[in-house]
């Protein structure tokens, strides 16, 4: 594969990664904000080890490849400084487009590192088609006015099935229902797979994709959703 991104140094994030590096050949490691944690140092040895270079990404470096355009819209540099443990808010968030389309990952960031990237940006900067939203679907993330910037037509959340935090919060699905955004969630769907022509989105699931995407009171049903029930009793 090309390039993996860590969005940052936590273990849901980085956990996963030893396995990729031993089992893929990796172009490259984009890492955001360096952190001094046993965990992202042992995740770097390992990429020198393999040869896979590590670049440090932060707001303002773009890219282009093969006609798609992306921009990192946080963390901002931290100038040299590293940190002792890694934060939700070291997020890298980036924008990516290709033709009309655009996508906006967003890691785990929350409402800090939001407000500082909707002070620094222009308002067409953030417009998205796609929203991955940030930390999971927690409250704090993806706040009104970030969401009134993106724009997003869809939202994809990561969460585990019956996690302990209680993600995404209904707080946030309301907010998001009230945008209009058709959600997809790794809890019901599986893997959300998102590809695009640059004129049309075309998104596909792990488990069936819901039909037209998810509405927020949908989502909220607490009975089980019919197609993980359809994939358990295979
Ligand atoms: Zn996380």
């Amino acid at each position: 594969m090309d390039v993996v991104a860590l969005t940052h140094a936590h273990q849901d994030h980085l956990g996963g990664l030893t396995a990729v590096f031993e089992n893929f050949r990796v172009g490259k490691l984009w890492i955001g904000r360096e952190v001094s944690t046993a965990a992202l140092t042992q995740l770097e040895d390992l990429a020198r080890e393999k040869k896979i270079p590590i670049e440090h990404e932060v707001r303002g470096k773009k890219f282009s490849r093969d006609g798609a355009e992306g921009e990192f819209l946080w963390p901002e540099s931290s100038r040299g400084e590293t940190a002792p443990s890694a934060k939700n808010d070291d997020s890298l968030v980036l924008r990516l487009r290709y033709g009309n389309q655009s996508l906006l990952l967003a890691g785990d960031a929350e409402k800090e590192s939001e407000r500082a990237t909707l002070a620094e940006s222009d308002a067409n900067e953030l417009r998205a088609d796609v929203l991955k939203i940030g930390h999971h679907g927690s409250k704090n993330s993806t706040m009104p006015e970030f969401l009134a910037a993106v724009q997003p037509r869809i939202g994809i959340i990561s969460s585990g099935e019956g996690n302990p935090y209680g993600h995404p919060s209904p707080e946030l699905l309301e907010r998001l229902e009230k945008a209009g955004v058709r959600i997809y969630r790794t809890d019901f769907d599986g893997a959300v797979h998102v590809l695009t022509d640059g004129t049309r989105l075309k998104i596909s699931c792990f488990v069936a994709c819901p039909e037209a995407g998810r509405t927020a009171s949908s989502v909220q049903s607490t009975e089980q959703p019919k197609q993980l029930q359809h994939k358990k009793e295979k």
